[in-house]
């Protein structure tokens, strides 16, 4: 009996761990690529890029745990091939490792633009630790960075680049910042508040070029103006990370195929985390969800599953972005919502935002008004339905607001 994970992210760490907590004695084993101790992302587009925490800020848990509760750690090393019939991995240097279970947690990769120009020096993505360590170089006050992508790691960049002093421009496809993640006031408020942070936003925009010789000194948009810049940093999106999965047959669809516990189509074989397509009973739909919440109730589902442990109870999704002296936090997703009720005043910036169906809420985007996000959850999960005049009105207390 042994379990080894793919991948010593932050799905991979929690689930070793989540497996010494469900009392599993048996050897475990992390292989990772990245050289250095399992690690958290969040803080990559945030606190670390400006240079508030160190590396051991960023560390799941020092060298001694994993030696305390006998985690082996192969890092630096790449899983090549899954062989499902000999239950083994084999890793680049040739060595094979044997399992009883396997837990796929290779997470996902920055997408690459490929225009002309893509790959000249100075265009930055933001992945890994190495990623912020070349990024944190570029972003000296004064320095001109061009962001290409108003998602969530763009905007969290924008923020970071703007407090060290450097000038930004988000270049974004589509009209509105945030487009596949957030609603639309949401955006256009994020927008307003970069905004007065001297940030400069381009959307309907796309890059058509890199210009350069071997650094890049600037973009091209299709209406052929130039925006001169000394980094660009591309942040639009990511891939998952399955192709080890698909490679030995076991079932993907842009990303590998779960069950609500995190079983892939082989019994042995489980995967979590960001290479993930889970369902989600709730909205009825097959999802990617790229989030740190995502990833340790998905720990615990395949942890459980493997120790035989009792089934851990579904969560609403969440997440949270920090950006200025905002956060941001999200739980539920606002799949065919009919209404949104507005509760707080967004110019005071404290508010939060509630997607309805009926007089049910399906989502909320909490911004500095992390009691409405708390409550917002308990009400998604348990369904409880409210009256909307009530929510609506802050100086009603929210736990008044049930129907
Ligand atoms: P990862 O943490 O990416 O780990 C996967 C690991 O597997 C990587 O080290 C990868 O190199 C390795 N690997 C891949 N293939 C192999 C292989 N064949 N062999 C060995 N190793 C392999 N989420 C939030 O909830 N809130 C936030 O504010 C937030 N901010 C973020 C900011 C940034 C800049 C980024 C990049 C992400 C952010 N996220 C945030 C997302 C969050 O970090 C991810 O959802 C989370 O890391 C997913 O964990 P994972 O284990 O699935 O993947």
């Amino acid at each position: 009996m042994s379990v080894v994970i793919v991948g010593g992210g932050h799905g991979g760490a929690s689930v070793a761990m989540e497996l010494r907590r469900n009392g599993y004695s048996e050897p475990i084993t992390i292989v990772g690529d990245e050289a250095v101790l399992p690690y958290q992302r969040p803080p990559l587009s945030k606190a670390w890029l400006k240079g508030e925490v160190d590396e051991s800020g960023l560390t799941l848990r020092p060298l001694q745990w994993y030696v305390a509760n006998n985690v082996t750690l192969r890092l630096g090393t790449r899983v090549q091939s899954i062989d499902r019939d000999r239950r083994c991995v084999t890793l680049a240097d040739g060595a094979t490792l044997q399992f009883s279970s396997l837990v796929i947690a290779t997470g996902a990769r920055a997408r690459c633009l490929t225009m002309p120009g893509a790959n000249l020096d100075g265009i930055l993505m933001l992945r890994t630790m190495l990623d912020a360590d070349r990024l944190k170089q570029s972003m000296r006050a004064g320095a001109n960075i061009v962001i290409v992508g108003g998602g969530y790691v763009g905007l969290e960049t924008a923020a970071s680049a703007r407090a060290l002093g450097a000038n930004v421009t988000v270049v974004e496809r589509e009209a509105r910042v945030l487009a596949r993640v957030a609603c639309m006031p949401l955006s256009k408020f994020f927008t307003e508040v970069h905004v007065s942070h001297a940030a400069t936003f381009e959307l309907n925009a796309s890059v058509v070029r890199f210009v350069g010789d071997t650094h890049v000194r600037g973009i091209e948009l299709a209406d052929g103006r130039i925006l001169s810049c000394d980094a660009a940093v591309v942040g639009v999106g990511a891939i998952p990370n399955d192709e080890l999965a698909q490679a030995c047959g076991i079932a993907c669809a842009d990303g590998i195929v779960v069950d609500a516990h995190a079983r892939t189509s082989d019994p042995h074989v489980f995967a979590i985390g960001d290479v993930t397509r889970r369902p989600l009973e709730r909205y009825d739909r097959q999802v990617r969800l790229e989030s740190v919440p995502n990833a340790l109730e998905q720990a615990k589902h395949a942890a459980a599953a493997i120790c035989g442990t009792a089934v851990p109870p579904a969560e609403v999704p969440w997440f949270w972005s920090d950006q200025y002296d905002l956060k941001l936090q999200i739980a539920g997703l606002a799949f065919d919502c009919q209404e949104i009720v507005v509760r707080g005043d967004m110019a005071t910036r404290k508010f939060s935002l509630f997607h309805l169906k009926g007089d049910v809420v399906e989502a909320v985007e909490a911004v500095n008004a992390p009691v409405d996000f708390m409550f917002g959850k308990g009400l998604i999960a348990r369904r409880l339905p409210i009256v909307k005049e009530k929510l609506a009105d802050a100086a009603v207390p929210i736990r008044e607001t049930l129907a």
